[in-house]
């Protein structure tokens, strides 16, 4: 179990998210110790906005990657270099289009030839030249939840392989655009690295498409995706940074000169976030007993959304043996009124009473930033562990 500061939180407003700015700070230490100098690595900021995760990340030398023009304004704010923040995004309206190029962005990760005539329209007005890499679709299986694959054909995103040629002439004729890579992103919450193996092998394919049409591309973004480890989140608490940048590192052709991106989002902040919860009641039902947290899915929304897994554990408990000795089966359930609010099953804990505190495990991606108001609830606070 995380080394939870019980004492403290007991006099903290329930819920909050909990956040182990050390662990970040060792997270991205393995990520920088694992990288390369032709590889530059963008932090996804959609997995969580936070000021002071934001502060910690960009310290640590790495580049943005946003989904929205407010997640661009959100990043030049936090102080991440223009030319290090890359914008992707399948509806990008005009203004948030804008918003890029006025920010001298360093590239627009664009998904349709559609977008492709917007942004050179609008580059041309405000007399800029925007930076491209196109957002392919390579057709590559993530064997993730059907929710967060995003590299198949029937997915939304990105331009399919039969639409290249078409868009690189849409390209030639656009005098605002100046294309400089290739963008790919195929799912999140990725644990078998066969799948990364794959995208690069489609990368290679496709690198040499557009150099047999005379294109040499400055670079080649492979996106996000790199999973973590729900279900033992102490003993695999920093990623496997090491073997991930080697799939790379052996199976992708990276020509001279040419970098290599990434963009990074659940690897970098998951495991140091906790959402912290208090037990408002357990019921006794005929064949499970129910802990009722305060906390619910408007805090924390992945469970009912992607049915996902998150360790849930009695953090009061933790030094009561006859609690741990009287362990049993509970459902762990929010007080929101929907059935899908439910963070656990049959989940095995301590003998739980009323005023427990519970921690919900790696929740610091995905978590906070999707969280709603709901049955006008109040947002939770955000404690840092350098505050208490
Ligand atoms: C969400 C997203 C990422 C980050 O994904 P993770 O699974 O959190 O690493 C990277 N790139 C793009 C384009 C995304 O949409």
């Amino acid at each position: 179990m995380m080394n939870f500061l019980i004492s403290a939180f007991k006099s903290l407003p329930t819920p909050f998210y909990y956040y182990d700015l050390e662990l970040l700070k060792a997270n991205l230490a393995a990520l920088k110790k694992a990288s390369s100098p032709e590889y530059i690595v963008h932090y996804a900021l959609k997995a969580n906005a936070n000021d002071k995760i934001l502060a910690t990340i960009k310290n640590a030398g790495i580049g943005a990657d946003c989904v929205s023009g407010n997640e661009v304004k959100k990043a030049v704010e936090a102080g991440f270099k223009a030319n290090e923040i890359a914008f992707a995004g399948v509806g990008k309206s005009d203004e948030e289009i804008l918003t890029g190029l006025k920010s001298d962005i360093f590239c627009f990760n664009s998904e349709s030839a559609e977008e492709l005539k917007v942004i050179n329209e609008l580059a041309a007005k405000y007399n800029k030249i925007a930076r491209i890499a196109l957002r392919i679709n390579p057709n590559v299986h993530a064997n993730t939840h059907k929710y967060i694959t995003t590299g198949l054909e029937e997915n939304k995103f990105g331009i399919n392989l039969w639409e290249l040629d078409s868009v690189m002439q849409l390209i030639k004729n656009c005098s605002n655009l100046k294309l400089i890579g290739i963008h790919f992103h195929i799912g999140s919450q990725i644990n078998d690295l066969s799948n990364f193996k794959n995208l690069c092998t489609k990368s290679n394919e496709i690198q040499q498409w557009f150099e047999e049409r005379n294109y040499m591309l400055e670079h080649i973004n492979v996106g996000g995706g790199l999973g973590v480890d729900y279900h033992h989140p102490d003993d695999n608490s920093v990623p496997d940074y090491k073997g991930y940048f080697e799939v790379f590192d052996k199976f992708l052709e990276l020509r001279k000169e040419q970098k290599l991106h990434f963009e990074l989002g659940r690897a970098i902040v998951a495991q140091c976030g906790s959402l912290i919860s208090k037990v408002l009641y357990v019921k006794k039902g005929v064949s499970t007993s129910f802990v009722i947290l305060d906390a619910g899915m408007t805090e924390l929304i992945r469970p009912a959304l992607y049915q996902s897994y998150h360790k849930i554990e009695n953090i009061s408990t933790a030094n009561d043996q006859f609690s741990i000795d009287n362990s049993h089966k509970y459902d762990v359930v929010g007080p929101i009124c929907e059935s899908s609010d439910c963070f656990g099953k049959a989940v095995m804990l301590p003998e739980t009473n009323r005023g427990d505190l519970f921690a919900i495990r790696t929740t610091g991606a995905y978590g906070e930033v999707m969280s709603s108001n709901y049955n006008l609830r109040e947002k939770a606070k955000a404690v840092y562990s350098d505050e208490l």
